[in-house]
């Protein structure tokens, strides 16, 4: 692909010249509205030349936005018809360096790409239209790098927002959304009608906002938070004290963990707070024979 038409109608008829034809199975919804893209330009709150990641730039319609404020970009991009066309629409436009891979098979290469771009404070940001199928594991990945993104600004389906800025306790609390909120402070800040993309999706998009917490884990805690999660979720209709016994291989040891994390057994697993997660990962650790 090659040119630079700007209109949707003449990049459609550019793209199905080509034989282009958007893939459902890679969330390919094009954020076309100017407006859209500067409100999730403007609810990123950039600092001056901070560094951003885009995950799935698409046709770039996000990444001209972003490239406008003075910040470099890394785009990554999983479908080479769209990162050649991307590349060549952008080009000349300002900092941009593109990484034309599955960002779920990327994750080496995504810390040296931002470690490298990143001045000594570390500091810099996602802001993406994330396709759905991948959107929140890419984001769980992100916030396990050595410097995660101080704040990940992203458009997701209203249904994975909900989920990943649930309550505990609630139907729509889940283990992506615990391990996010781990390290992250989650809201969503505004709601996208389908009239904004190309195709329509069938449902409602929203903003959702991501803030590194202060405190957050590091990678070492992160890991056993991690592994204890994987073990009892599954489980989150029981109470805390039968799946945590299996896990550790006998009651006491479960009764001593869970009384060293103030924990009460008879709680359920969906219940319990990323705090109290944190407190039982570690407690397991300190009351381990
Ligand atoms: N940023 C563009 C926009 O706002 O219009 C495109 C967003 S579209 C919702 C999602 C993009 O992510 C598509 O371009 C798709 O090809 C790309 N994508 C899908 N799966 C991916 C993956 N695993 N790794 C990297 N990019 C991926």
């Amino acid at each position: 692909m090659s040119g630079r038409p700007e209109k949707w109608s003449a990049i459609r008829a550019h793209l199905e010249s080509v034989g282009f034809r958007p893939s459902r199975r890679l969330g390919q919804n094009f954020l076309l509205e100017d407006n859209v893209c500067e409100a999730i330009v403007r609810d990123a709150e950039l600092e001056p030349g901070e560094v951003v990641l885009e995950v799935g730039v698409g046709l770039g319609f996000l990444t001209r936005h972003l490239l406008a404020t003075g910040s470099p970009v890394i785009g990554v991009e999983i479908d080479p018809r769209l990162s050649d066309f991307a590349a060549d629409r952008l080009a000349g436009e300002g900092s941009f360096e593109l990484l034309r891979t599955d960002v779920l098979a990327a994750k080496n290469r995504l810390s040296e790409a931002v470690l490298a771009a990143v001045p000594k404070q570390g500091r810099w940001s996602l802001v993406s239209n994330l396709p759905y199928a991948v959107g929140s594991p890419a984001m769980v990945l992100l916030s396990r790098l050595a410097v995660p993104p101080r704040r990940m600004t992203v458009l997701v389906q209203l249904e994975v927002g909900d989920r990943l800025c649930a309550d505990p306790g609630t139907p729509e609390w889940g283990a992506l959304g615990a391990r996010l909120q781990a390290v992250y402070e989650a809201r969503l800040v505004r709601r996208v009608a389908p009239e904004a993309f190309r195709p329509r999706p069938k449902v409602d998009s929203a903003v959702m906002q991501l803030d590194l917490r202060e405190g957050a884990p590091d990678s070492v805690e992160l890991v056993r938070f991690d592994r204890l999660l994987t073990a009892l979720f599954p489980q989150r209709r029981k109470r805390v004290r039968n799946p945590l016994a299996s896990h550790l291989g006998g009651r006491e040891a479960a009764d001593r963990a869970l009384a060293q994390a103030g924990l009460d057994p008879e709680a359920r697993v969906a219940w319990l707070t990323v705090d109290d997660w944190r407190r039982l990962a570690a407690a397991i650790d300190a009351t381990a024979p």
